[in-house]
This record gives C-alpha cells, structure tokens and sequence, in this order.
C-alpha cells in the first residue's frame, strides 16, 4: 500500500462509521446490568461484565476475529494485519461501571473500536499491522480497590499476584470472580500479559462540561492531570458540651474544618484561573455524638493539576497549613497516591489531531480531569485520548446522556487515526 493511497483510505473508513450500529451497540450493552433510573450497574468482573464480554465475543466470532484473554481477564479482538509480527494498534477502554453508572463511561471506547473494526471490513480495508480492541478489566474500582488493574498490570506497574487476593465486600477474590468471568468466554486464546504495541488511542466521553460549553465535538486530549491523594487525621480530647469551657477544648472537629478552610482559601488566593481541582470528599469524626467534643477526626484531600510542579507546590504546603490550624490537637498529613500528570504526544497524539483536523470537526485541545487507562498505556507506548461530549457534563451518575450523532463523531475520528496508524 503506498502512502499516496492512505488519506483517502482513511476517509473511506471514517465513511465507513455507521452511527444508528454505533447506537445500537450502546443500547445493547445498556441493557447488560440495567438500572431502573436509566443508568448500569456492571460491576468488575460480576456476571454482568462476563455477559457483555459474551456479546463482545459473539460479535467477534461472526466477523472472524480472533479474541483473547490476559492472566488479569483483559480482554482483546484483533483483527488481523497483513504484517502479524509488526506490533498492533491497540484501541479501546473498559466495560465495568460504578454501581449507579452510565451508558457510555467506559464502554464508548470499546464499542467506538469495535465500529472501527466493522468500518473496515465494510470498506474491505487491510492494514498493515493488526487492530486489536481492548477491554481493560477494573477500570472503575469501585468493587475491588484500587482500580486500573487491567492496564496497570498490562503495562507491568503493579504486580498481578497482588491483584488476585484483593477482596470485595463480600470477601470473593479477584481471582475467584476473575475465574467465572473467563468462563463467559471459553474459546479465547490465553495470553501472557503485556506484548509490544505501536500506539494506543482511548475514546471517551468528557466527563466534565468544557466540550458542551464551548460548543466543541472533539476534545484532542493532551495529557492526563497529576493526582494526589491525602489524608489527615486530628487528635484531640473527648469532653462534656456542658461543662468544658471554649478555652479547655481540644476539638478535632473544629481543628479539622479550620483546616479545610484554611487550604481551601490557599488554593483559591494562588489560583485565579480556577484550574486545581481540590476536593475534601471525607470526614470521619469519632465519638460523632452531638453531646460529645469530638476527640478524633480524619479527612480526604484530592488535589489535581495538568502541571506537576503547581501540584506538588500545592501539596507541600498542606502540612504547615494543618499545624497552623491545629489549635492544640495533633495532625498527621499521610500521602496515599501520586500520579504525576501524563502528556500525550508522538505519533497517536499526531495522528488523532491530524484526523481530527481532516475531518472537519470542530475541536479543542484539552488535559483530561479524570484518570483513565491511557495514563498507564503511555509508558508503554505513544498513546493519545479522543474525548466527545456528554450532556451537562455529567459522569458517574445513571443520568449520564451522549448524543448519538457526537459518539460517531468521535469513533470517525478514531478510525482515521487507527488506520493511518496502523500503515505507519
Ligand atoms: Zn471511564
């Protein structure tokens, strides 16, 4: 195939997207693990994830590509390249949701791949290298913490062994769900996990308002924001609301909100822009009596940001900031998770830009607020993101709501970009 050709090659598989399968296939899984407010609960290797795999396999089998599983149940459909031994195009996302989750987090991605390897066949196109769609297993971790097991370890940052004896609520093991859900499909090849890829492209709905605001259809994503997670914990002394007088107190409570205050209006003094995203999403209080000073108490703090060194100031000063508040109880700040920020750039960054470009749609570059399997996927391989709007914003909640037009929208942008590079 000669260079000359692509362009018009990957117009013809843009064509080749047909938006009323795309939606079909939404409704389709929609229905796996369907709530009654509209919204799915499929969670992470429950039978209801093994039943969408089922469908996914079945569509598979009928267009004669080959399907696979890895040792942590991810789940891969290629489609064959006319070169088997070149490394693969990797395309997709995840099927669990959270337990009052949407139609389209996660799953978009998978079937946005699935609409490509379909466009391709029906515009009868090869490819050098082979496509594969992939279903990361635990995106969400919601059922069994933390999540991103599948790509994290795909790309070898976490080590499997200790993702098999995690337990949920109920005490079942990843291993134990992990064995019923390969049994929905038994006729996948068994792979060894990781093997070489060429690039990763992830479609995704936004998850955040930025797309609908400026009444953009494509959200060329330039990297994933760095996280940090903290927690802190207050000590002070249990005592009687009637008697103990303000001066005599050492309310954890009190020290505990002063604390939230006071880091909350350090974050808005240094960010006029409004770009950190700082969130105190639990507080624990212990006797928690309404006539007891609270002697303990522990909260969260997740501070975001697209630039690591604005995060990391950020987060150095939350200690001194909890001692000044402290007012005579004692504070211990415990880090618990950093992922510093992902920038998507090379090839898959190109090629999504470039199709997005040659396809007309209007378009914003933009930082991903969430995390999402790409972040582990770029340290193995260029790797990019194509984001499409979702109604409000709205994410993480049964009212979750895409239009169908923007779902093929994007997924044509991501079959320009699979097959340019897949030829590459
Ligand atoms: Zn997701």
């Amino acid at each position: 195939m000669s260079t000359v050709d692509r362009p018009g090659l990957s117009d013809s598989v843009a064509a080749a997207v047909d938006e009323s399968r795309l939606w079909a296939a939404h409704v389709a899984l929609a229905s796996i693990g369907g709530t009654p407010a509209g919204g799915v609960c499929r969670l992470a290797l429950s039978a209801e994830d093994a039943e969408a795999r089922r469908l996914l396999a079945a569509w598979a089998r009928e267009r004669q590509w080959s399907v696979a599983v890895d040792p942590i149940g991810n789940l891969f459909i290629r489609r064959e390249g006319q070169d088997p031994r070149l490394p693969p195009v990797v395309t997709g996302s995840h099927l669990d949701t959270q337990p009052t989750g949407g139609r389209f987090d996660g799953v978009y991605g998978v079937l946005a791949g699935i609409e490509v390897l379909r466009a391709l066949d029906d515009a009868r196109i090869g490819t050098q290298r082979a496509v594969e769609v992939v279903a990361w297993t635990n995106e969400e971790g919601c059922r069994f913490s933390p999540g991103m097991m599948g790509s994290e370890a795909f790309a070898g940052i976490r080590d499997v062994a200790t993702m098999l004896v995690v337990q949920d609520a109920n005490g079942v093991s990843v291993a134990e769900a992990l064995a019923s859900t390969l049994d929905a499909t038994p006729d996948a090849t068994r792979r060894p996990l990781g093997f070489p890829v060429h690039a990763y492209v992830e479609a995704h709905i936004e998850q955040g308002p930025e797309l609908e605001r400026t009444g953009n259809t494509i959200g060329v994503v330039t990297g994933i924001q760095g996280t940090c997670r903290l927690r802190v914990e207050v000590r002070g002394d249990e005592a009687h609301a009637g008697t103990s007088r303000r001066g005599q107190r050492r309310d954890a409570l009190l020290a505990a909100t002063r604390m939230i205050q006071a880091i909350e209006q350090h974050v808005e003094s240094c960010d006029p822009a409004d770009d950190v995203r700082l969130t105190f999403g639990m507080l624990k209080v212990k006797p928690n009596v309404p006539s007891v000073v609270a002697s303990w108490a522990y909260f969260s703090i997740d501070v975001r940001h697209a630039d690591d060194d604005v995060m990391l100031g950020l987060v150095a000063r939350i200690e001194p900031i909890c001692r000044e508040q402290a007012g005579g109880c004692d504070v211990k700040v415990t880090e618990i998770q950093r992922a510093l920020a992902t920038r998507f750039e090379g090839r898959a960054f190109d090629a999504v830009l470039a199709a997005t470009r040659s396809r007309g749609y209007r378009h914003i570059a933009m930082p991903s607020g969430a995390g999402h399997d790409a972040r582990q996927m770029a340290q193995l391989c260029p790797s990019a993101m194509v984001f499409v709007p979702c109604a409000g914003g709205v994410s993480h909640n049964e009212a979750e709501s895409a239009e169908p037009a923007d779902l093929a929208a994007g997924t044509r942008v991501l079959a320009h970009a699979v097959h340019e590079l897949a030829n590459t």
